[in-house]
């Protein structure tokens, strides 16, 4: 029987997190979890990709903030620019690239 640990945890009722865009704390399931691969940031719908995850709200604003401050090379840990335009055209609700038909 061992007890240890308890106070550090408290009374926090979900987990959170900052968003990279705008660095507002909040609950975990409010934002988009980004991963990376390759040069690409990716969103993460369905929480199943590994590596180091960045959190973002599912907005345009948020993500071009990240963009500026060039967050998305902070929060992954590269030296160097990384493409968003998979995480833009989510947000954007634009069908997958495969779909789209140039007009
Ligand atoms: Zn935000």
């Amino acid at each position: 029987m061992r007890q240890h640990g308890k106070l550090e945890y408290g009374d926090h009722a979900a987990p959170q997190r900052t968003c990279v865009g705008c660095r507002v704390r909040t609950a975990k399931s409010e934002l988009l979890r980004l991963v990376r691969v390759g040069n690409d940031v990716v969103p993460d719908l369905r929480g199943r990709l590994a590596g180091r995850g960045a959190s973002l709200h599912p907005s345009l604003s948020c993500l071009e903030l990240a963009e500026r401050r060039r967050a998305f090379p902070r929060a992954f840990r590269v030296p160097g620019p990384l493409d968003v335009s998979r995480v833009r055209a989510h947000l954007e609700g634009e069908p997958p690239m495969s779909c789209r038909t140039p007009s």
